[in-house]
């Protein structure tokens, strides 16, 4: 068996085009027969080569079916999908041998050392024992001095790092991530985050999934936003951001106002105590200056000041809000 070393790379690790996949429901759910759900909508996205991408959405929006149609665990309805240029249904083969998956689930042999476990998992996927690299790929996850340890000797973060060895032992150059930081404590996250950019850093794709979205912030160059197996958004994580063009002034000031200063009408304010302010603002259209010299003007002596850049956080909410929200997503996803 041979891996899919020899792929020219291409422009795109993953291609999504017109993914669509409706459940069928029906027989033991009563009531439910013959009922279908429609998962992914028409759904077209690429991830670049070499990027670090986040797939985000709200529960049920859709990600694990389209990480499971990759994966060849869930078939689709219609639509094309390509793994490092290899179609999933002309070639799930190579396209599957391209594509590392990363598991929410802690599903590790506690009998195994990790040296093992990465040996017997090589052996699953066919490559040789001269193109072994276990050792290698412990040393890059952080584990080398584990190697000859149990499983189940090992901390919850470092079995989530033998995890990604795992599903880098066929040197996939494409890694899907789901949720690899769900429960983890804040140093392990921290020690995740390292090895996840040391990857990214070495050429591997990595597509991830999660609910933290200050990790996506802070790894991720690219986003992709689904709701409701719809794309509400795909983009650079900076022009996410700077589409919501919104910045947030706090300011204290030496004396109680009785109201807003009149200079502050056209922006967004509140009150948040009788000595403090906060405003939003458009960056792209007004300068902080203006903010700070209206609050001048009308006598105030500004005793401090804060300011907030718009958050992933925030262009989530405003793309993902259903019910009355529904205008604003609208506008955010123009
Ligand atoms: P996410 O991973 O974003 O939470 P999922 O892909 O798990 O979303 O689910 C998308 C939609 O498909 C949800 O409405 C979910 O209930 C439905 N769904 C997922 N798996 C199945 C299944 N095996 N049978 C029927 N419906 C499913």
């Amino acid at each position: 068996m041979t891996l899919p070393r020899q792929t020219p790379r291409p422009e795109n690790a993953v291609e999504i085009s017109h993914l669509r996949k409706v459940y069928g429901r029906g027989g033991n759910v009563p009531g439910a027969e013959g009922a279908t759900v429609a998962a992914l909508k028409d759904l077209s996205l690429n991830v670049p080569r070499g990027s670090f991408f986040a797939l985000l959405g709200p529960n049920g929006a859709g990600k694990s079916t389209l990480i499971n149609i990759l994966s060849g665990l869930v078939i689709k309805t219609s639509g094309e999908a390509r793994v490092w240029g290899h179609d999933i249904d002309r070639d799930m083969r190579a396209a599957r041998l391209s594509l590392g998956v990363v598991p929410q689930e802690l599903n590790l042999d506690p009998f195994f050392t990790p040296r093992e476990l990465l040996e017997v998992q090589a052996g699953l996927f066919g490559v040789p024992a001269e193109r072994r690299r276990s050792d290698e790929i412990l040393a890059a996850v952080g584990l080398a001095d584990k190697a000859g340890a149990y499983a189940r000797s090992l901390s919850g973060g470092m079995r989530r790092r033998l995890l990604v060895a795992k599903a880098m032992v066929h040197s996939p150059p494409v890694l899907i991530l789901d949720e690899p930081t769900a429960g983890v404590d804040v140093e392990l996250r921290r020690q995740l985050w390292v090895t996840m950019r040391d990857l990214n850093a070495r050429g591997t794709t990595i597509l991830l999934t999660t609910h933290y979205l200050e990790e996506a912030q802070a790894l991720c160059d690219r986003v992709a936003i689904i709701d409701r197996g719809e794309l509400v958004a795909c983009d650079d994580t900076s022009a996410l951001l700077a589409r919501l063009d919104s910045k947030e002034m706090l300011i204290t000031v030496d004396r109680d106002m009785t109201r807003v200063p009149a200079g502050l009408v056209p922006f967004r304010t509140e009150l948040r105590s009788p000595r403090q302010v906060s405003v939003s603002y458009p960056p792209s259209r007004a300068h902080s200056g203006e903010i700070i010299a209206a609050i001048q003007d009308a006598g105030f002596v500004i005793t401090n000041l804060t300011t907030r850049e718009a958050a992933l956080e925030d262009v989530f909410l405003r793309l993902t809000r259903h019910g009355p929200g529904d205008g604003d997503r609208a506008a955010a996803a123009q």
